[in-house]
């Protein structure tokens, strides 16, 4: 086969890198590990900063976001005996937007615009340094195929091969502990996400719709999901989010997912070596409590494919040069915001850690500075900050 780009990697970053190349006039074929259901029904992130709604909007994608998903104003922040809205309209005149990565990349299947092979093996990429890269795989009937390029596009995530094709720099923070979340059949008991501080522990109310609750519990690492029953997760749950407390209730239901999910950020510059360029969770990871993993790789896909364009139908490569610090300047201000919004809500054994993390939490919580700082981070900086 022969194209401009070839994609690895059908997540969210790779078919609408895909999609945007396409309405740029330029053509790609993208190839797949897993298979098109099995990506599409991926429990992943759940919220879309503004960029990223204007984005996909702006893309034709829009339409059943903004029919089926649900805008919200802003944020709870918790302490015990204490809830606080942070409300993003007045602080900065932005909005998020609930609206699952399921449900994503559902829109971005079935826009139709992507060239995908789903269910490949043996992804190797070639000659990356040349100006004639190239990616063999071996296709779903089990034959060998080639896919000859201008430029490939590593969107493969954190476990592909394509970020260990650059020769790069990596940053690295583990956390000591992860989150155990579930998906319910339930309303959720809150109009907008609940992040709550607690002497046990994180908790999150999250939802995905009106009828689809998605909770958080903070775990140490190495927690096997078969240790929390459905019991005892609504119980801690209860106790972590104030059931009770100002006549507020949490609503239990039937678990129909659980897992557990370890807390990592990392970066690896740079993003391109030759003619590979890396996009989304393939160059950088941040743990989900700033909500930004899925809203980077739009991110950096929207600068990829504005770079690949103006590279690959005007002869201009200037936006492909730049392309690597365009992208990180972002990332390492989501990596930083995450990492923030992580260790000031996530409890340990030091009481005087916990001490800062309260006095931070009413900072932000009292002073208008303050939480326009978290609601400038949180509902995202416009595309190219
Ligand atoms: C388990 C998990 C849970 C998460 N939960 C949340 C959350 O609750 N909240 C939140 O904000 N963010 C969450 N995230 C982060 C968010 O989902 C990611 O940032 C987002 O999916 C990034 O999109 P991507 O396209 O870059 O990578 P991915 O979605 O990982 O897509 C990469 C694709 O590449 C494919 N691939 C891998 N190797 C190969 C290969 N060799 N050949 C071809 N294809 C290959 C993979 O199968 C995958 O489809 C979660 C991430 C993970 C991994």
């Amino acid at each position: 086969m022969r194209t401009q780009v070839a994609v690895i990697g059908a997540g969210p970053a790779g078919l609408l890198l895909s999609h945007l190349l396409r309405r740029g006039g330029v053509d790609s074929v993208v190839v797949e590990t897993r298979s098109q259901e099995y990506v599409a029904s991926r429990i992943r992130a759940g919220i879309l900063e503004q960029s990223s709604v204007d984005l996909l909007t702006a893309a034709g994608l829009g339409d059943r976001l903004r029919a089926e998903g649900h805008e919200h104003r802003g944020i709870y922040l918790q302490m015990p005996g204490e809830r606080h809205h942070l409300d993003f309209v007045d602080l900065i005149g932005r909005t998020v937007w609930v609206y699952g990565q399921t449900e994503v990349q559902k829109d971005l299947i079935a826009a139709g615009t992507a060239e995908v092979h789903y269910e490949v093996t043996g992804t190797t990429l070639h000659d990356v340094e040349t100006d004639r890269p190239y990616v063999t795989f071996v296709d779903s009937g089990g034959a060998a195929r080639r896919i000859d390029a201008d430029v490939i596009a590593g969107c493969d995530g954190s476990f592909g091969p394509s970020r260990h094709a650059v020769p790069s720099e990596t940053f690295e923070r583990t956390y000591p502990y992860s989150w155990l979340g579930i998906l319910a059949d339930v309303a959720p008991s809150t109009d907008e996400l609940i992040y709550a501080w607690h002497p046990n522990g994180f908790a999150l109310h999250s939802m995905r719709s009106d009828t689809v609750s998605r909770l958080y519990l903070q775990v140490p690492n190495g927690t096997d999901p078969a240790s929390w029953p459905d019991d005892r997760i609504w119980q801690e749950l209860a106790t972590r989010l104030g059931h009770g407390e100002h006549g507020w209730k949490l609503t239990g239901g039937p678990v129909t997912d659980k897992s557990v999910l370890p807390m990592r950020s990392y970066v690896q510059t740079p993003m391109r070596h030759g003619r590979l360029f890396l996009a989304g969770d393939a160059a950088h990871i941040v743990p989900p409590t700033g909500a930004k993993g899925l809203n980077l790789a739009i991110a950096d896909v929207t600068l990829l494919s504005q770079a690949l364009v103006a590279w690959l139908r005007a002869g201009r490569p200037a936006l492909a040069e730049s392309y690597s610090d365009d992208a990180l300047r972002r990332v390492w201000r989501c990596t930083h915001f995450s990492w923030w919004m992580t260790t000031m809500l996530h409890t340990g054994s030091d009481p005087f850690d916990a001490q800062l993390q309260l006095s931070q939490l009413r900072w932000v919580t009292t002073s208008n500075a303050g939480a326009t700082g978290l609601a400038e981070n949180y509902a995202g900086l416009p595309i190219g900050f």
